[in-house]
């Protein structure tokens, strides 16, 4: 698995390794288990099998005795048997045994009637008695490094008709091995009763490795009746079954033989499971890249969403619920782009108001400013009104002294016409601070800017003055003499401003409440130092002999006495400046300042 860059591990890959574990952890244990539980079936199918052998062994030897018994019988009643016994001719005896036994495979058993052994194994006494007694015992012995079978039957009869036993004995033999070795299903070894190794179904050499392991009583029980013993290189399980005294059948199966089919098995289930765990991973891979494509989309759109898109495609998915979180994620996103143009609006309109605000705040101290200078101006009119009138009254008597047309007469007339200018301005300063007369009536503003041009266009420098008043029909709260007033000082500014030759514009527009008049020249406009100043009392550019700077100050005061406003910007059509007086709408005036 390969981390990304970030050190994280791709959705695909921790899918695939979330897979393969749980597959290693639920195959590898139950491969394991299978595998112990298969062994172990083996393994006690084995030894189960090989417990048996023996019960098959007393089986066999059972239906074996009666044969043999048989076979006793008929020997001991052959023809001219009891006879030859009787006559002392024991060589016809053997010879007509010898027939007789041979016709089952076996070997000849005779002892004469005096008990003497003819032909045959050595016959136990004991055997011999129970002969007598007209019994035909089968019994086994170890004759001649060879446990054999011995079955005998009284010749001629008992007590005084008893002639002497015959009877047949046959090896327990490799023959007899290869029979059992059939029956049982196991591998056969025949052992003597001195322990020494008679006949085999194994090899050679793993028959005499077996008898001589049996011999030194190695190993350890398997089950009840079966033991596990090493021998050679392998196990080798063993059920050992006693003949009398004359030795045992051994019956075994090789451990590495039964087991040999676990190698083979474990390759299956490994190969099992290694085709189990491809095609969980192939699943698991078509599963998980299903579930990667819709997630990999989702956080590409989210990640364009914090760069400002909100368009980019979201995938559906056939999961549910990654559909349901692609559906979620679309409206989420809808509902976030219309919340932040909702934002983007309050945050223009609340620039707007802060926008408007600032102005209005600049307006107000503008206004205080000028009110309070207004008040000033008014205190020192009122100061210097008395004492002008005063030297006015006393230049008027000297003037009447004087003779008529004399440079004296001349002069006193000049300083009473400039000391006349001074009670004049002395008195507008003082107005603006007087109350209102409510009485002061009201003026139609088209028809005083009419006097007004005309009065202009009459002066001693005449201007023309374009009115543009057309349809307005309107009366403001101001008697004509305060508008006539403002009128003039702001045609006059404008004449001076453009040179005297371009026409002044005066425009009159009635809104719902207010009437604005402005007045409009093709002169230098306001440069942008001056523009704060321009309505503060003796502000002028002018010289001392054109300006005094009073005249703004006086119309604006006048304007704010009777509820209205004033400014003054930079033309929007070319250059020059405008002049703006607001007024309110309607004959009574307002509240005076
Ligand atoms: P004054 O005319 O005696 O200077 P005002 O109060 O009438 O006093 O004007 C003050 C100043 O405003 C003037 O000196 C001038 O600089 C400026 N001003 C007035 N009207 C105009 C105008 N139409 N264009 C440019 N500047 C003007």
């Amino acid at each position: 698995m390969r981390p990304t860059r970030s050190g994280r591990v791709p959705l695909v890959a921790a899918l695939l390794l979330a897979v393969a574990s749980a597959l290693a952890l639920a195959l590898v244990p139950a491969g394991l288990a299978l595998d112990r539980r298969i062994e172990a079936v083996l393994r006690s199918t084995a030894v189960e099998d090989l417990g048996r052998a023996p019960m098959i062994l007393e089986d066999r030897t059972a239906a074996r005795e009666e044969a043999l018994s048989m076979h006793a019988m008929s020997v001991a009643s052959a023809d001219g048997m009891a006879q030859a016994l009787a006559d002392g001719r024991t060589g016809d005896a053997l010879a007509q045994a010898t027939e007789t036994a041979a016709m089952y495979g076996e070997d000849p058993v005779l002892v004469g009637p005096d008990g003497g052994w003819v032909a045959g194994p050595p016959v136990p006494s004991d055997a011999l008695q129970a002969v007598r007694r007209g019994e035909t015992p089968v019994l086994y012995v170890f004759d001649g490094g060879m446990p054999r079978s011995l079955a005998l039957a009284p010749v001629g009869g008992t007590g005084e008709d008893w002639m002497g036993a015959a009877g047949t004995s046959s090896p327990m033999d490799s023959t007899m091995a290869t029979t059992l070795a059939a029956l049982a299903r196991a591998d056969v070894t025949l052992v003597g009763a001195d322990g020494t190794l008679v006949a085999s179904t194994l090899a050679a050499d793993s028959a005499a490795a077996l008898a001589a392991a049996v011999r030194s009583g190695a190993g350890r029980a398997a089950s009840e009746k079966v033991d596990e013993i090493a021998v050679g290189e392998g196990l080798t399980w063993v059920a050992a079954a006693p003949v009398a005294d004359a030795g045992r059948v051994l019956f075994s199966r090789s451990a590495d033989e039964e087991l040999a089919v676990l190698p083979g098995v474990r390759r299956s289930a490994l190969l099992a499971g290694g085709l189990t765990l491809i095609l969980a991973l192939g699943v698991g891979a078509v599963v998980a890249l299903s579930l990667a494509r819709p997630v990999g989309g989702l956080a590409a759109a989210a990640g364009r969403v914090a760069e400002g898109d909100f368009a980019a495609p979201v995938p559906s998915s056939p999961i549910e619920e990654l559909d349901r979180l692609s559906r979620a994620f679309r409206s989420m996103r809808t509902s976030l782009q219309s919340r932040l143009a909702e934002l983007a609006t309050a945050n223009e309109e609340l620039e707007e108001r802060q926008h408007r605000l600032r102005d209005l705040q600049a307006e107000l101290i503008r206004q205080d400013r000028l009110a309070s200078s207004a008040r000033m101006a008014a205190e020192l009119a009122h100061e210097i009104r008395n004492p002008v009138a005063n030297v006015r009254n006393c230049l008027e008597v000297v003037r009447r002294k004087l003779p008529e047309g004399s440079e004296s007469a001349a002069f006193a007339d000049m300083a009473i016409d400039e000391l006349l200018r001074m009670h004049e301005l002395a008195e507008h300063l003082l107005d603006l601070n007087r109350p209102v007369d409510p009485g002061a009536g009201s003026c139609d503003p088209v028809a005083v800017v009419r006097q007004v041009a005309t009065l202009a266009s009459m002066g001693h420098q005449p201007v023309p003055v374009d009115l543009r008043a057309d349809g307005v029909d309107v009366r403001v709260p101001m008697p004509p003499d305060a508008l006539k007033q403002i009128l003039f000082n702001l045609v006059d500014n404008a004449r001076e401003a453009a040179g005297g030759e371009q026409p002044v514009v005066v425009a009159v527009t009635a809104g719902a409440d207010t009437v604005t008049v402005d007045v409009l020249d093709r002169g230098p406009g306001i440069a942008q130092e001056v523009a704060a100043r321009l309505f503060d009392p003796f502000f002028t550019t002018k010289d001392a002999v054109t300006g005094v700077g009073l005249g703004l100050f006086v119309a604006e005061g006048l304007a704010r006495r009777y509820g209205g406003r004033m400014d003054a910007a930079n033309r929007d059509d070319g250059p020059g400046a405008r002049f703006r007086v607001v007024l309110p709408r309607g004959p009574e005036p307002e509240v005076a300042v």
